[in-house]
């Protein structure tokens, strides 16, 4: 069975080399010394290897099971939740007068990475109930927040966010579910929501839905609609449970992967609930929670290859097939170690140099969130928006396909269950589609993040590109990274101008390209991501610092994705530059 460590060296060079935690003049930084990050993230993954990896495959194997309206989740799930509530972890990055405790969310979004590789749907109870936590931690009023958030922070009650129906799922105009509102103030739900994730289970006393409907006088399309707070149990006023609300679970669903944890078709009949955030404002209060919940499935998509990759890299200096081509390589055995292979290198190398490249890219974004609510920078804030689709679409695509790569180290192994490494790829699969499909991620990058305030933030990463590649220019070492970097944010330049020039004359133009942009925006992120870990290596071993292998492999693979990945940019530009001609050239019928 495949197995997990934390990989907290890793982690600990991105918060103190290149993001310079400790030094960074954000509220709440000051205490994220070394020794602090190290003991949480070590703690974190002890929880994580011995508590969470193991029941990884029992998740998968056993699912979840309905019964008389109640789910059952897999066998374990229920102690395991317990020792995560017990030991805080619901609670690192929420607001203290709620019972968090206050740490920033780029120290939430470490941890993060490191219970979503250990086990992705077990981690999703907790992960939904913290985006409920923060929509009415930002839109709830003082008696709301009273209510429902404490227990919430401590998952003593769990949270959901019900958006989908059956007809209506990107297109969220389409909304058929009714709020009719009370004479004592609350609304009356009806309607069938469906794959909603962790709509019924047996971890906690209570679930804390948040349901988006139609109340009158909205208007057409998504103006009309609005966000609710419906619990499964009512909330009396001393906070003690009350009668069973009128909302039930009514199926839930077998699917690819990620089977322990419960989607579930919602049904709400008459169910009372209470408007969250101003009336028909529901899609604006849902948009303003968006980046964390996309940085949050974009960090599925590389932790699920992280892990894979840690089983991948074992099974190749465990398996003996062949000789190495330039000589043997383990004599005293009947054949070398999978590793000795180019090919084999190659694909670790994929894997490696995408997966340190995208944690870097997500911390970065988790630190720009931070400075965005902590210090209320507008610049951090419209970076990370341009940045979100980005880190949606393009981590879990290649989340999924380094997933696949490390099944294919283990050959047949990795096809069959009993090695666990098909779960993985099966598991990351669901990153790509929720939280808004990949294709949306990347029209939402192209027909509105660009342009956002004038094109202003787009134009303020360009400009920090140039500036990363300025800075060394007289550092011949860093030579390789910034030569490949220019080419590529050129190329990422000369994109934005076909697009500025061909989308007005023709709208089909841009968004046929729209995908290939936001592939090619995700290699020029993690190519400025690669420019830094480099300069922050470099530096480390300049100062002498101790564990010179690290800091030596670390270039080692950030020269390897500028080398082999940041040519795939021009590759993205051609086929923009070919327009829509040639996508949009056949009819429907001739298909
Ligand atoms: C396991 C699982 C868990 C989920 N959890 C939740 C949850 O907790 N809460 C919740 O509310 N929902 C949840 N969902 C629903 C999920 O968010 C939707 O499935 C997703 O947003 C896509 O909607 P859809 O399935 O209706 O596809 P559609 O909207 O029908 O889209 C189908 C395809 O068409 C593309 N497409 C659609 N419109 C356009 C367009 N204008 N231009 C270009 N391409 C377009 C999409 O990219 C997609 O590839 C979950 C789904 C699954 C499978």
């Amino acid at each position: 069975m495949p197995s997990y460590t934390a990989p907290v060296k890793d982690m600990q060079f991105l918060l103190h080399d290149v993001l310079m935690v400790s030094d960074a003049d954000v509220p709440g930084y000051a205490d994220l010394d070394q020794g602090f990050t190290s003991a949480v993230l070590e703690e974190a993954g002890k929880v994580a290897s011995d508590v969470l990896a193991p029941l990884n495959a029992v998740g998968d194997r056993e699912g979840c099971v309905l019964e008389n309206g109640v789910v059952r989740t897999p066998k374990g799930f229920d102690a395991a939740f317990k020792a995560m509530k017990e030991g805080g972890w619901t609670a690192l990055d929420c607001d203290p007068e709620y019972g968090g405790q206050g740490l920033p969310y780029l120290m939430g979004t470490a941890v993060g990475e490191i219970f979503v590789s250990a086990n992705m749907a077990f981690n999703m109870y907790q992960g939904l109930t913290h985006g409920a936590y923060s929509a009415i931690h930002t839109h709830g009023t003082a008696e709301q927040k009273a209510k429902y958030l404490p227990k919430m922070v401590s998952c003593d009650w769990t949270g959901t966010m019900n958006l989908t129906e059956p007809h209506c799922g990107t297109d969220l105009g389409l909304m058929r579910t009714k709020a009719e509102p009370q004479a004592d103030g609350s609304y009356k739900i009806t309607g069938q929501k469906i794959f909603i994730s962790a709509g019924e289970h047996d971890l906690a006393e209570n679930i804390i839905h948040l349901v988006l409907a139609k109340a009158p006088g909205g208007g057409e399309g998504t103006k009309g609609i609005s966000l609710f707070i419906v619990p499964k149990f009512l909330v009396n006023d001393d906070g003690s449970l009350g009668a069973r609300n009128s909302l039930s679970c009514g199926k839930i669903e077998e699917k690819m992967g990620i089977h322990g944890n419960a989607t579930c078709v919602m049904n709400y009949d008459g169910a009372t609930g209470w408007l969250l955030g101003d009336l028909h404002k529901g899609m604006r209060a849902m948009f303003t929670m968006m980046n964390e919940a996309r940085l949050g499935v974009g960090l599925q998509g590389y932790a699920q290859a992280e892990a894979a990759y840690q089983n991948a890299l074992a099974y190749a200096k465990d398996r003996l097939q062949g000789r190495a081509v330039t000589g043997t390589e383990n004599p005293d055995g009947p054949a070398d170690p999978l590793i000795v292979h180019p090919d084999i290198r190659r694909n670790l190398m994929d894997q490696k140099s995408f997966v340190e490249g995208a944690r870097a890219l997500t911390f970065w974004a988790a630190h720009l969130i931070d400075r965005s609510v902590r210090q209320g920078d507008a610049a951090a804030e419209g970076l990370v928006s341009l940045m979100i689709p980005v880190i949606k679409g393009f981590q879990t695509d290649k989340g999924f396909d380094m997933a696949v790569a490390a099944q294919q180290v283990y050959g047949g192994h990795g096809y069959i269950e009993e090695w666990g490494m098909s779960q993985f790829a099966r598991d990351a699969r669901i990153a790509m589609i929720y939280e808004g499909a990949n294709g949306v991620q990347a029209l939402d990058l192209v027909g509105r993040k660009l342009t956002q305030d004038g094109g202003k933030h787009v134009m303020a990463f360009f400009d920090m590109v140039k500036a990363e590649c300025k800075a060394h220019d007289e550092d011949a070492r860093m030579k390789g990274f910034t030569d490949a970097l220019k080419v590529a944010s050129k190329q990422l330049q000369q994109a934005g101008m076909f697009f500025m020039q061909q989308g007005m004359k023709n709208p089909n133009a841009a968004l046929s390209g729209s995908y290939d942009f936001m592939h090619l925006m995700g290699h020029v992120c993690l190519g400025l991501m690669w420019t830094r870990m480099a300069k922050a290596a470099y530096a480390a071993l300049d100062a002498g610092a101790g564990d010179k292998d690290f800091y030596e492999s670390k270039i080692a693979t950030g020269r390897y994705y500028m080398a082999r990945q940041l040519p795939a940019c021009a590759m993205h530009l051609a086929r923009i530059e070919t327009g829509s001609e040639t996508v949009m050239a056949l009819s429907a019928e001739a298909f």
